[in-house]
């Protein structure tokens, strides 16, 4: 194995500017475990921790990078770890970050919580051979799955479950419009969707993407050209009367078509702003039609223990999976950056140690 090392942000830069240095591991405090990791799986909170924020105060040098899986290779002094897992055995990452303490984390609202942070974005991610992490953030991987998989899951499913059951408060028959089908956090949504009873309407920028959304379980595949004609689209295909949720993540672009798409008293659920975070839309219509919009941000840890208990119900035939677009070397990091930049892809973008 090559030697230890890690990619660090020096300053904000573009997509792919993280610079490799050697990394000697430390060690981890009562609480904490070190992991040896085999895989890391990007997001966009990787390219925007990378590119900075405006108004938001990173703690620069950072090692990016979110989502991971690997070999649980050190443990602070007195850590009890999360049932089913030891020392030397394999474990995924919760990527979210609390104070286990205040009322908001007692209740489970660790989102909530007024300390919360995401690994790789206020303290050293998975864009590394090891990472330090709290023992409570450690999850069994599921039955049959290697650590790409399990590197590839967390972060997206843990936030399309709660935008879908907990924000949207999604009922069986009801229909979603999931924007970016392509995309991790919705190719997860389509899954999702389908598993919860409900039908997915997935908007795909190609016809090479609209195909695999089918594949994933999608009720109707549109894709986006005209935005007008994709809002008529929907209405027909709702039998006039627009979807019950929409699954938001792009915001400027997509933000007034998922008002007009909605059905009256539907929910409008939102996760991100991937095409840019201001834009205007109708208090009328949000008045009229008795639009419900909520604002979500990640999920509560214990919510990945519930769907790795639905994926150990069927092990064999599992009711959802995370979509792999591609493997890099982590040495390749940077260049992993850069593709899931591009848009180009179907699914998360994966990094191996090798
Ligand atoms: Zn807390």
């Amino acid at each position: 194995m090559a030697a230890p090392f890690r990619f660090r942000i020096l300053q904000h830069g573009p997509a792919g500017s993280p610079v490799r240095e050697p990394l000697t591991p430390g060690d981890p405090k009562p609480g904490w475990v070190r992991l040896e990791l085999k895989a890391m799986a990007l997001n966009h909170l990787d390219l925007w921790t990378t590119e900075g924020i405006p108004g938001v105060r990173l703690p620069l040098p950072l090692t990016p990078g979110s989502d991971g899986a690997g070999i649980i290779e050190a443990v602070g002094e007195g850590t009890v770890l999360p049932p089913g897992l030891e020392a030397g055995g394999s474990a995924m990452i919760a990527p979210g970050l609390s104070c286990g303490v205040c009322p908001a984390c007692l209740r489970g609202d660790d989102m909530l919580c007024p300390s919360y942070g995401v690994l790789g974005h206020v303290c050293d991610g998975t864009a590394a051979t090891h990472v330090l992490v709290p023992a409570a953030n450690l999850v069994p991987i599921p039955p049959n799955w290697d650590f790409e998989q399990a590197a590839a899951f967390p972060l997206v499913f843990l936030t399309a479950w709660e935008m879908l059951v907990h924000k949207a408060a999604l009922r069986p028959g009801e229909t979603v419009l999931v924007w970016g089908g392509g995309s991790g956090v919705g190719s997860a949504a389509i899954q999702l969707v389908r598993a919860l009873g409900g039908s997915a309407i997935a908007v795909v920028g190609s016809e090479a993407k609209a195909m695999k959304c089918w594949d994933l379980g999608a009720e109707h595949v549109l894709v986006r050209d005209d935005l007008k004609a994709l809002a008529a689209k929907v209405r027909e295909l709702t039998g006039k009367r627009g979807v019950d949720v929409v699954f938001e993540h792009a915001g400027a672009a997509t933000w007034s078509t998922s008002m007009a798409a909605c059905a009256r008293g539907g929910r409008v659920v939102t996760c991100g702003a991937t095409t840019g975070p201001e834009t205007p839309f109708s208090l009328q219509a949000l008045f009229a039609k008795q639009i419900q919009i909520r604002g979500s941000y990640m999920g509560r840890r214990e919510h990945l223990w519930t769907l790795l208990a639905l994926l150990r119900k069927n092990p064999t035939n599992p009711p959802f999976r995370p979509v792999i677009d591609c493997v890099f070397d982590l040495a390749e990091y940077p260049a992993a950056q850069r593709h899931l930049e591009a848009g180009q892809g179907f699914g998360k973008v994966v990094c191996r140690v090798s």
